[in-house]
């Protein structure tokens, strides 16, 4: 099997795949209330030239794929999408992460698509709050779409939140779900760098550890599938695990394995940077001899970690990279 590997020597076999720009939520540490202005659908990849991109990626050594948004579910075909990639030459694994609101409708139809990993971003178990944090949501059909996914068999289901002051504080609910649903909660450090608003919410990754561990966790659970960056913790007795995503310290980039591609055909070589190498032109024109070299630019491209060749703040919303 084909293998790639980046200038700093790591091994690059994951994708991170945004399907649109457009969301149903407004989350508030994502987006602002108006939303951003979506790309003109002509600028947006085609489901064919999605797919011609994963081609050559799979078989260039990319083995899974991760769906993002914006909310993947929101646009039309998406579960055909997922089958026709499980049939792509080289792809081993498809993975979605979404708000979870369109769940409940789609976790059949998707499991049928072959899907087995969903992360779900719910950031708090207040229906109050979530409202609020979402500007639309409500918390009950997110968790309908947590549930849904549990019955029809996925695994792992994963349960994102990102950790803000005055919305997460109190973690006992989430250590309550993993008492109660075999979920892997996972708190994430906030990424002011995205939305500076909410800078002040920052709550920091040994923070976050010191209340998993009051919670009478145990630290070095195993991880639910997967070499992840997240560490896990269990309580005694509970079904699922709590988890931590610290990224303020840059402490997992020297095991990055990742590219992005975004909605509008721009493949990213680090989250923090934003270094864009366009292969939208080369998409259209149907020529995989241009697209493998633009590919192989990325991994010349990567930087090192998320501290490198880093000029003024992040350009692009979370929601038009797909986090
Ligand atoms: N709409 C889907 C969802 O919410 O899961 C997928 C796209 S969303 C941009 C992907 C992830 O990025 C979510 O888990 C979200 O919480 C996270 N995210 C967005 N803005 C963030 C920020 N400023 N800091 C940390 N995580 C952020
Ligand atoms: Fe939408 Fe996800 Fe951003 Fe919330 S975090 S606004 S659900 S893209
Ligand atoms: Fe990789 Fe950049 Fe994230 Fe570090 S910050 S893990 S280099 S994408």
């Amino acid at each position: 099997m084909a293998e790639m590997r980046d200038t700093h020597d790591r091994r690059i076999d994951y994708l991170r795949l945004s399907i649109t720009d457009r969301c149903n939520l407004r989350c508030r540490y994502c987006m602002p209330e108006e939303g951003v202005a979506p790309k003109p659908h002509t600028n947006i990849m085609s489901y064919e030239e999605i797919l011609a991109f994963s081609q050559l990626a799979a078989r260039s050594g990319i083995s899974r794929i991760r769906l993002t948004g914006g909310e993947p579910l929101v646009r039309r075909g998406v579960v055909d999408l997922v089958s026709q990639l499980y049939a792509l030459d080289g792809l081993e694994e498809v993975s979605i992460t979404t708000n979870g609101l369109l769940l409940d409708k789609y976790a059949g139809p998707l499991f049928e698509a072959g899907l087995r990993r969903v992360n779900i971003s719910i950031d708090t178990l207040d229906p109050k709050i979530y409202k609020e944090l979402t500007r639309r949501g409500e918390l009950e059909q997110a968790l309908e779409g947590m549930r849904a996914a549990l019955e029809v068999g996925m695994e792992p289901v994963k349960i994102n939140a990102v950790a803000l002051k005055g919305v997460n504080d109190d973690m006992e609910p989430f250590a309550q779900l993993t008492m109660d649903y075999p979920v892997h909660v996972r708190f994430i450090e906030y990424m002011p760098a995205f939305y500076e608003k909410n800078k002040d919410d920052f709550v920091s990754g040994e923070e976050l550890e010191a209340r998993i561990m009051a919670l009478g966790s145990k630290s070095g659970a195993e991880s639910p599938g997967g070499a992840g960056p997240a560490r896990y913790f269990k309580i005694p007795g509970a079904k699922g695990t709590l988890g931590l995503i610290g990224s303020s310290k840059g402490h997992f980039c020297d095991s990055c394995n990742r590219l992005r591609l975004t909605a509008d055909g721009k493949l990213r070589t680090c989250l923090f940077s934003d270094h864009e190498i366009d292969v939208l032109p080369a998409l259209r024109r149907g020529d995989p001899g241009d697209l493998l070299k633009l590919i192989e630019r990325a991994l010349e491209e990567k930087p090192k970690d998320r501290f490198a060749k880093r000029e003024g703040k992040v350009n692009r919303k979370m929601s038009q990279i797909g986090g």
